[in-house]
């Protein structure tokens, strides 16, 4: 069976500094079949902590694209994505980069309109002071999500419930099952809109214990009919290659899917489940 990570970072994000020769490789040694780089793509400015939030070069990205193919050979399969964020936010920016022959889009709320990236209430901001105040931001959180759930330049929503993991860093250990029927809404609006979900399997290694969405969503996206849905690791670094994607498959299987997804020139490909 293919194995694809469709969630891979490198030295083309503000947050990574891994060539993608080296990420390439290092996927190949935790046995991926293929990887989809999904570099940064945030779309506006904002208050992230980082020297340059806005790394986003095409040219420099389809260059370096080239270079990792032509280094890795048949090694192991490369497509070329991006994580896009605050595409809701700008609209007409995001159709854009939707054009930009890209073979994979994952849309993602790292900030809400106005609002720094969620990681910055870990750093002294007073976002997480109460479970009221938490569920109030999940609430806002979900609402800009069916905001992106429309746009076409999206194939699936990225890893929903990442401000769980630094809600939970801040003491606030709370779970997305109140916002049950919120949430079941926007996956049914992603459904409409022939948008996927991806199952971010960094929630295991980094503090939640359990993938993003958490697996009650995962069913309910099943229940609901749901079909496109990728897994990618997160990774940021070599060390993280292919991190749990394995066993984000299997929790697939588990859940009642058949088929996961991996993209193409932004078209799912429907993989067998066969683990
Ligand atoms: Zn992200
Ligand atoms: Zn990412």
């Amino acid at each position: 069976m293919q194995i694809w990570d469709q969630h891979v970072h490198s030295e083309f994000s503000e947050d990574a500094f891994c060539s993608m020769t080296d990420m390439a490789l290092a996927e190949a040694e935790a046995g991926m079949s293929g990887v989809c780089f999904t570099d940064h793509c945030e779309l506006e400015h904002y208050d992230t902590g980082l020297e340059n939030p806005d790394c986003w070069r095409p040219d420099r990205l389809f260059l370096g694209f080239a270079e990792a193919k032509k280094a890795v050979g048949d090694r192991i399969a490369l497509r070329l994505g991006a994580e896009l964020g605050g595409g809701n936010h700008l609209p007409e920016r995001a159709e854009e980069i939707g054009r930009s022959g890209l073979d994979f889009i994952i849309g993602s709320v790292h900030n809400l309109r106005g609002m720094p990236d969620f990681f910055m209430g870990t750093a002294g901001l007073p976002m997480y002071s109460s479970e009221e105040a938490c569920y109030e931001l999940l609430s806002k959180y979900i609402e800009e999500y069916m905001e992106v759930a429309r746009l076409g330049a999206v194939d699936v929503l990225g890893h929903i419930g990442y401000p769980l993991r630094y809600m939970k860093k801040m003491g606030v250990d709370i779970s997305l099952q109140p916002l049950r029927e919120p949430l079941a809404a926007l996956l049914k609006t992603a459904i409409e809109n022939g948008k996927g979900i991806e199952l971010n399997t960094s929630g295991y290694r980094r503090g939640l214990g359990e993938p993003m969405p958490a697996p009650f969503l995962l069913k309910v996206y099943r229940e609901l009919g749901g079909e496109i849905i990728t897994v990618g690791s997160d990774a940021h670094s070599p060390e993280e290659a292919g991190a749990d994607v394995r066993k984000g498959l299997i929790l697939l299987k588990e859940l009642g899917y058949k088929y996961y997804c991996a993209f193409s020139n932004r078209k799912p490909e429907f993989i067998r489940l066969e683990l």
